[in-house]
């Protein structure tokens, strides 16, 4: 085994392979890039080593830097993670230059697999399954076109170089095919540097379901089962799920044979998956009818790989780690069994209901429910990041995945339900209701699983609102009242906004939900508090504050055990049964413009200062353009939110700054 190994990657799967490795007694380097600087993988580490600025292309992707850093501090061998410089064969080969052993397969299979369409031109001749489709190297448009007419539509386009779900292109019929050829070829040279595609039938109703494998360097390969991938957003995964439900015994076993064979084919050594796509003839009652084509393998560790060592009871780390010292594989095939079932969710700052345009900002709450992290447990959590942290926009999107683990598919659910439930962000949209909304649908919760699942399902899935108005409103009071009483400044009534009429106390509040404003009238009668909600008739309010800061709250009819986060007006409501951002209007003061806090100027969202437009002493008017700043590609303008004076700048051009941080010091004009 090695004694120290470099983890050239960032966020949870760094963090997830130092856990290993530290439990093996492995020491580990991390590198970071400048936004990451205190980022949670660097203190994960045994030690630290700077690569660049903030842009991948700056530090994860600087090979030499990475190579150098790992022979500087005597590591042994680099651990690449995914995505970044994990399929990249010339890296491969470079630590092989370098006497760095690279944790993964050799260069020459990385190539192998690297395009789509050479990788299925090899698996043809090792006859392992393909789907309907042109693959060959001959890419005249007229011949293209020809092909997909000989294949019939509808038909995909997909850059042989592509990843990520990009690069491809659905076409329904004839007439449409060359302009689709020519967007995908327009967005493969753009974005993989290569515009070679492949045609393939575009299967319908399909299941994409994966083969995880694993090779030695002693000439042993193994399988551990599926995973099924179905549920997906424009082609690129949401929920994974092992074993894959319904999946009889003959087909896991010609699937993971056809995956080890594709393997073989490429002298593969270490973790590797095998994708699959999956048509079913006989609709979800009739799996055995399942036919499966491979789609392509990636030559890495995966995101979803946690369920399979959820349901094998293995650390692929471990194997990773050890087959990559030149051990033989821990376990044998007959070994392998299958116990329970895994799901894993991932959580993105996105936002559903906007076609999942990925957000930034500042995880001014995270809270997790009870769990484990990097290892297997009922509940698990892989993250890279703790409260407070900024998810910036350099990287991905994911901010955690929640891995459960259950004796059966509906244990599993209902444990993911409950611990997505558990977990409450606030201060940058996330995905996790949504994710909730998934589970909830009879074609997940029935295991009618295809990549289409969330476009069916779309009228149960989107703005949807299960909290509820009334019970935001009666929350968003409660933990009003709740920390009023805990602060013991003054009883309620002598707030500016309560007053008296006809001898009753009654106090009026006003809020902003989903866009529209709403008018909260509470009254303090002789037995208890009445609310009335906007035009709804008044109904008992009543509420428990609880150890550990839940509130259990009756609005009516009504129950939910809640958790209220305050940030600034807006109050992020957890409940039992949905979450929601309610906003309290102060009606008597006058909120400032965006990015004013009081006489404090702060930065709306994480990005880099490019200009100030005022210096140290110079007289401002409300609403004059004070600095810009650059976040996600787009100048945003800070202006002035009142009358005063700048005292000072706290920042110079080009530094990079933190959401909320405060940009310079403006004194309000006195009057
Ligand atoms: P990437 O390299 O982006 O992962 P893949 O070839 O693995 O590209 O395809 C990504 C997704 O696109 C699949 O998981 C599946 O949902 C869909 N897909 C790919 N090929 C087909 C096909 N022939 N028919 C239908 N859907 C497909
Ligand atoms: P008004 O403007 O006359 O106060 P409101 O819109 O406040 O009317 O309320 C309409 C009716 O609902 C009135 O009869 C009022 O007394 C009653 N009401 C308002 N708030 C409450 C409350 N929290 N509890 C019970 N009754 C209420
Ligand atoms: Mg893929």
């Amino acid at each position: 085994m090695f004694s120290k190994i470099l983890i050239a990657n960032r966020g949870e799967i760094a963090c997830r392979v130092a856990a290993t490795a530290r439990r093996l007694g492995v020491k580990t380097v991390a590198v970071y890039s400048d936004a990451d600087a205190h980022a949670k993988h660097v203190m994960a580490c045994d030690e630290a080593v700077h690569v660049g600025g903030s842009a991948p292309k700056d530090s994860y992707l600087q090979w030499q830097r990475i190579i150098d850093a790992a022979k500087a501090t005597g590591a042994q061998a680099i651990h690449p993670g995914y995505g970044f410089l994990s399929e990249n064969e010339d890296f491969a080969q470079a630590c092989a230059d370098n006497g760095l052993v690279f944790i993964g397969p050799p260069a020459s299979a990385i190539k192998d697999m690297g395009l789509k369409a050479e990788s299925k031109r090899l698996m043809e001749s090792a006859k392992v399954p393909l789907v309907p489709g042109y693959h060959g190297t001959d890419q005249t448009p007229e011949l293209l076109h020809k092909e997909a007419d000989r294949i019939g539509y509808p038909v995909l386009i997909k850059a042989s170089a592509g990843g990520g779900g990009k690069g491809m292109r659905a076409v329904d019929k004839s007439a449409d095919f060359m302009a689709a050829l020519e967007s995908c070829k327009r967005e493969a040279i753009n974005s993989f540097g290569d515009d070679a595609v492949l045609i393939e039938k575009y299967v319908q109703r399909p299941r994409h379901i994966e083969i995880q494998v694993f090779g030695d360097t002693h000439g042993n390969c193994v399988y551990l089962f599926e995973r099924d991938c179905s549920v997906q957003r424009r082609h690129q995964k949401v929920l994974e799920e092992a074993p894959a439900p319904g999946m009889p015994e003959s087909i896991r076993q010609q699937m993971g044979e056809a995956a080890v064979a594709a393997a073989r084919a490429v002298n593969y050594v270490g973790a590797g998956t095998v994708e699959f796509i999956v048509e079913q003839p006989g609709g979800y009652d009739k799996p055995e009818e399942m036919k499966f084509y491979f789609m392509e393998m990636n030559t890495r560790l995966q995101v979803e790989h946690p369920v399979t060592e959820a349901i094998t009871g293995q650390d692929l780390v471990e194997w990773q780690l050890r087959v990559a010292s030149g051990e033989p594989l821990p376990l044998e095939q007959d070994d392998l069994m299958i116990e329970g079932h895994a799901i894993e969710a991932r959580i993105c700052a996105e936002n559903p209901d906007n076609n999942f345009l990925p957000a930034t900002g500042t995880l001014h709450v995270y809270r997790k429910p009870p769990h484990s992290a990097f290892e297997i447990d009922v509940v698990r959590v892989d993250d890279g990041v703790r409260e407070g942290d900024a998810i910036s926009p350099f990287y991905d999107s994911m901010i955690a995945k929640l891995i459960v683990w259950g004796e059966t598919r509906e244990e599993a659910l209902a444990k993911l339900d409950e611990a997505l439930a558990a977990t409450h962000i606030a201060g940058l949209q996330t995905n996790v209701q949504f994710l909730r909304h998934v589970l909830a649908t009879p074609s997940f919760a029935e295991a009618k699983l295809d990549t289409a699942l969330i476009q069916r399902e779309a009228d149960r899935l989107f703005k949807q609102d299960p909290l509820g108005q009334p019970m935001a409103v009666a929350a968003a009071v409660a933990q009003t009242l709740v920390a009023e009483r805990a602060g013991e400044t003054h009883d309620p009534f002598s707030r500016r906004d309560g007053f008296r009429s006809h001898g009753v106390a009654s106090r009026r509040m006003d809020f902003d939900y989903r866009g529209e404003p709403v008018i909260a009238k509470l009254r303090y009668l002789d037995d208890g508090l009445s609310l009335k909600v906007g035009e709804a008739d008044a109904a008992p309010l009543a509420f428990t504050a609880l150890p550990g800061g839940a509130i259990d709250v009756r609005y009516g009819a009504d129950r939910q055990v809640v958790q209220v986060y305050p940030l600034g007006e807006v109050e992020h409501v957890f409940g039992t049964r949905g979450a929601a951002a309610i906003t309290e209007l102060d009606v008597l003061s006058h909120a400032g413009e965006s990015g004013a806090e009081g006489g404090r100027l702060t930065a709306p969202m994480p990005g880099k200062v490019v200009s100030f437009a005022v210096k140290a002493g110079d007289k401002v008017s409300k609403g004059q353009p004070l600095a810009v700043m650059e976040a996600m590609k787009m100048e945003h303008t800070i202006a002035a939110p009142q009358d005063g004076v700048v005292e000072e700048l706290l920042f110079v051009p080009g530094d990079q700054v933190m959401d909320g941080d405060e940009l310079l010091r403006l004194v309000a004009a006195a009057g």
